[in-house]
């Protein structure tokens, strides 16, 4: 049992210095080539998320949904209109969360620098060379402070931070609601085509492909369905992290920090603003914030 126990910390230890390896051989990395990751990465990660979107909404509403419901009749129409619903939400959330931008420059002059008896709250910035707000920190791809940073979005192409998170949250809902909605409609063809297993190695294995002349469909149908679970769980996982996150009022630079934690009701309004939840209906709702990103409540600890 003791050795166990040595062997199992010595394996922590271990993976933990990997971590801290790769880690930093990442931030090496981004700080020698910041212009080549910045020009390579996000114009990549936006042409692959764009290509996706563009993809799924095709293939499902122009031949899923026919496949699955009377082209005709008012269930057909509604799904349409669902569809399209979501993708504008996914498109406009990610639109904004791209431009609204939430570094500290991004404050008047007059912000960025703290007020009367605040400055013992800020911290410096070797980067900037200067003094910055609390809950901020340097991100070496957008080489700037960024408020209450919460980490940096390939597929946005910039951070997220105090004022774009509610975008964030808003794409991420509406890219599980999306999946969720295609994954309905590609179980519902699997099914109907009896293409349940086609594409499962094993079961492949005592199938005779000649007798079924739809068989390539099939197996492409029955592949589709099983990448749709796959792009239903990564978007839900995150937007299930995020929420965590937000309801605890940490961020994923500080992921267990919960000095911050005013209850769960004030922590969203601190992210999604005044309008709290019916932020998620549209990205344009308008949606003030509480606070300007430099100052923060800390929770009394008795
Ligand atoms: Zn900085
Ligand atoms: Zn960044």
């Amino acid at each position: 049992m003791v050795r166990f126990r040595v062997a199992l910390r010595a394996a922590c230890c271990w993976s933990r210095r990997m971590c801290f390896r790769a880690e930093d051989g990442i931030l090496r990395l981004t700080q020698a080539h910041r212009d080549k990751c910045v020009a390579c990465l996000h114009p990549f990660s936006a042409i692959f998320l764009l290509v996706l979107i563009g993809f799924v909404f095709v293939y499902e509403l122009w031949y899923v949904l026919p496949a699955i419901a009377d082209p005709r009749g008012m269930w057909h129409k509604l799904n349409w209109l669902l569809g399209v619903y979501v993708v504008c939400n996914i498109l406009g959330n990610w639109w904004l969360g791209f431009a609204r931008s939430t570094s500290v420059e991004s404050l008047s002059p007059k912000r960025q620098h703290p007020a009367a008896g605040e400055a013992h709250l800020w911290h410096y910035c070797t980067s900037c060379q200067k003094l910055v707000p609390p809950r901020s920190w340097h991100c070496r791809l957008c080489n700037a402070c960024i408020l209450k940073r919460d980490h940096h979005c390939t597929f946005t192409g910039n951070c997220i931070g105090h004022n774009n998170q509610r975008y964030f949250l808003g794409f991420l809902f509406h890219l599980t609601l999306g999946s969720a909605q295609a994954l309905v409609y590609n179980a519902m063809l699997t099914s109907k085509s009896r293409a349940f297993g086609v594409s499962d190695p094993l079961l492949m294995l005592g199938q005779d492909r000649s007798q079924d002349p739809d068989f390539e469909w099939k197996y492409t149908v029955a592949a589709i369905f099983k990448l749709n679970f796959f792009l239903f769980m990564v978007p839900f996982g995150m937007l299930a992290l995020q929420m965590l996150m937000v309801q605890r009022n940490s961020t994923c630079y500080k992921i267990l920090d919960r000095s911050y934690d005013v209850g769960w009701r004030r922590n969203f309004e601190l992210v999604l603003g005044k309008r709290c939840f019916w932020t998620f209906l549209w990205p344009t709702i308008a949606s003030p914030l509480p606070n300007d990103g430099t100052q923060w409540t800390q929770k009394q600890f008795v």
